[in-house]
């Protein structure tokens, strides 16, 4: 069961950020950082400081490793929690609301802004969470060792913000992204639920809603150079006046990728024979691919 960083957050005082905070920095260097070492690194006095492990250990925002030398090392809540601290201490957001989603493992919250707007807040965990796609992101995982999954949810988080920053000023449909830091990248609430969840759409409603769909295709592939690799039903948002988004980009492949195209294609095969079975709609994938592929080399 997820538990909310927003309340893990609320339960801490400065010492205990500090202390949090420099068990990260110090992570490149020890796999569990010595006591020692935080002491002197974080300058609080050495009571003080076994306090505020004592407490971090209960929270479960560190694991403790005893031996001739008891070390600490951070946990995904511990990272969790320091990304929500940067984003509220940087005044993007002020408080987690409840988990979005249905029945499902994600780590995806509602957030309140200062001026009162309803905000999301993804924290990524692909490291442990979905092994799939850290194959589909190899590349970029080959030289990090197995056990730097926070390093690697931090820098699919800087992957998934710079992906949507890009979409959007390209002008495709996907949430305005507002924020990132570390794993947790924060973007525009769309009202509205995931296509498979959609209830009587017409004919129309869902030829306009196909239609949204290879169009962010196109604009991602033709103009931002990347293909989404994961479209589904599930990842795809229709808002209240069926407009369609696509979410969920961080496993995203660049076009000139080696298997970019076999990507791009399984999408599009995904998408229409969805829509044919749900709706009826007779596509065919190869008219979708030319025209999402169009004058683009
Ligand atoms: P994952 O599939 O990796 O858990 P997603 O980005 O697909 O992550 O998000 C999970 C769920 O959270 C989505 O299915 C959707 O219900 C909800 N969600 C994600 N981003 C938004 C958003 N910008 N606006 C509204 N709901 C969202
Ligand atoms: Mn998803």
């Amino acid at each position: 069961m997820a538990r909310n960083p927003y309340q893990l957050w609320r339960q801490l005082e400065k010492d205990d950020v500090k202390v949090l905070a420099v068990i990260e920095s110090l992570q490149g260097r020890y796999e569990y950082v010595p006591v020692e070492v935080l002491e002197r690194r974080s300058r609080i006095p050495g009571p003080r400081v076994k306090r505020s492990l004592d407490k971090l250990n209960e929270l479960k925002l560190i694991k403790r490793k005893l031996g001739s030398v008891i070390g600490y090392s951070l946990t995904f809540y511990g990272l969790d929690v320091l990304s929500l601290n940067n984003l509220i201490a940087r005044n993007v957001i002020v408080a987690l609301g409840d988990r979005i989603g249905v029945g499902k493992e994600g780590s995806v919250y509602y957030a309140l802004t200062p001026s009162g707007d309803r905000v999301v807040v993804k924290f990524h965990r692909e490291g442990r969470r979905t092994f799939r796609r850290i194959r589909l992101l190899r590349s970029y995982a080959a030289d990090k060792p197995r056990k730097q999954w926070l390093q690697i949810a931090k820098l699919i988080g800087e992957r998934e913000f710079k992906a949507l920053v890009e979409l959007e000023r390209e002008g495709a449909r996907v949430p305005r992204a507002i924020a990132w830091n570390r794993n947790a990248v924060v973007q525009e609430y769309i009202p509205g639920v995931e296509l498979y969840r959609v209830r009587d759409l017409s004919l129309e409603e869902a030829e306009a809603v196909l239609e949204d769909i290879v169009d962010t295709v196109r604009i991602a592939y033709a103009r931002v150079g990347i293909v989404h690799g994961d479209l589904s039903e599930y990842n795809v948002l229709v808002s209240e006046d069926s407009g369609a988004y696509i979410i969920d980009w961080p496993q995203y492949a660049y076009r000139d990728e080696e298997g970019a195209d076999l990507l791009l294609q399984r999408d599009l095969q995904y998408i229409s024979r969805y829509f044919r079975k749900r709706f009826g709609i007779q596509v065919d994938w190869r008219k979708l691919l030319e025209k999402v592929r169009g004058s683009a080399p």
